[in-house]
């Protein structure tokens, strides 16, 4: 369960950069299908991380950019967000990874008490 180390590591972001942690209201995420992150799993682990470190009103919103892919037989691009979606024109599965979006913390939101 690698969501828990991807929740303690964006804990440990916010740490570094908010001094109170009572006053993070949301943490914006941008995954992608091949960030192989379950967001349910990622959930759960964030918010029991909070309840742990304070951040009581703090809320995770994860954005799920599509990856873009080339099929190799007829070179038809598409987007892909579901992992196991394959070539939308001759449905085979073999294909090249044209851009994969980074896994990266988009802002924190903070309001005073
Ligand atoms: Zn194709």
């Amino acid at each position: 369960m690698h969501e828990l180390s991807i929740a303690a590591g964006i804990i440990e972001l916010i740490e570094s950069k908010v001094a109170d942690p009572a006053t993070v209201t949301k943490v914006a995420l941008t995954a992608s299908p091949l960030s192989g992150i379950s967001e349910d799993a990622l959930n759960f682990s964030f918010s029991e991380l909070c309840k742990l470190k304070g951040y009581t009103n703090a809320t995770l919103h994860i954005t799920t950019v599509p990856v873009l892919m080339k099929c190799i037989h007829c070179e038809k691009e598409y987007k892909c967000l579901v992992f196991d979606t394959f070539c939308p024109d001759c449905g085979k599965p073999e294909r090249d990874i044209l851009s994969i979006p980074p896994f990266k913390i988009d802002y924190i939101e903070t309001a005073e008490p």
